[in-house]
């Protein structure tokens, strides 16, 4: 058994979400106040995020804000915990594509991933960590990709900035797990979101067919898997990357 108690969500401090407006970061929210977390919403679009916060009830607060930049991050966590004391965790879920063949990359098409995907994700971690340390007490969900893990034709950038993310999780879960910090992430195969509704038809079904589950994955997929890993039963997993993905990659 093990000594450490993790208390119940509506005790244990707020959760900060990432890329909540929509998507796998919409359905993370919608589970996570029904599982009774307190939860600190952030992306860039207010007027959606404020509506969102509203239509959750319970003790939900919107964070507009691009994750790209610094000082806005380190604002929004000092305002977070202003207004709800302390942080249990971060669902570090926000990120975006700017795909395109590797031989016609631009420098700014190749590092636009790069700026919100992984320097986003290192920004929230670099402005909890502390905080989760002083408190001795901290979750940590990442959401990086299957591309990360296989590599993508036309995701090099993409690619790189999700693989970024799980080799960070995995340094950082080595850094704080002696202050009981867990750090994990989530690869998801391929979500029904908005980020995949442009995919021409061949190519949606040519990865169905590569789906042992056959069907495509939806946020609330997502969801469950982060709210394990938020959950007393998650306690002694750090550092893991673990895929939902139907079992694509298999
Ligand atoms: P989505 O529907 O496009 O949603 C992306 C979310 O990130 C939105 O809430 C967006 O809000 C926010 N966001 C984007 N850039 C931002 C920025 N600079 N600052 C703050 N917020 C920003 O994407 P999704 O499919 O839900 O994906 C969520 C995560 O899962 C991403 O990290 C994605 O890479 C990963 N993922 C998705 C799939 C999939 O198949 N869908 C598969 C593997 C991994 P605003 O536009 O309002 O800022």
């Amino acid at each position: 058994m093990s000594d450490v108690q993790t208390p119940s969500p509506a005790d244990s401090g707020v959760v900060i979400v990432t890329g909540a407006s929509r998507g796998i970061g919409k359905a993370v929210a919608q589970r996570l106040t029904a599982a009774g977390y307190p939860l600190a919403l952030v992306a860039r679009s207010a007027d959606t995020l404020s509506g969102l916060a509203e239509d959750l009830g319970g003790n939900v607060k919107a964070y507009p804000a691009d994750i790209s930049d610094w000082d806005a991050v380190q604002q929004v966590v000092a305002s977070v915990q202003e207004d709800f004391g302390a942080i249990y965790g971060l669902v570090n879920n926000a990120g975006m594509t700017r795909d395109g063949l590797f031989v016609r990359m631009t420098p700014e098409q190749w590092q636009a991933p790069l700026d919100v995907n992984l320097n986003g994700t290192f920004f929230f971690m670099r402005a909890v960590a502390s905080l989760m340390m002083r408190a001795r007490q901290g979750r940590i969900v990442n959401i990086s990709s299957v591309i990360g893990l296989t590599g993508n034709s036309g995701q090099a950038n993409y690619a790189a900035s999700k693989a970024g993310i799980i080799a960070l999780t995995k340094s950082v879960a080595k850094e704080l797990g002696g202050r009981n910090v867990n750090c994990n992430a989530v690869a998801p195969g391929f979500i029904n979101t908005e980020m995949t509704a442009d995919l021409p038809a061949n190519i949606r079904d040519a990865m169905l067919a590569q789906i042992p589950l056959k069907r495509l994955g939806e946020g609330n997929d997502v969801a469950g898997v982060v709210e394990f890993l938020l959950s007393p039963a998650a306690a002694y997993i750090t550092g893991q990357t673990l895929v939902v993905d139907g079992g694509m990659i298999l």
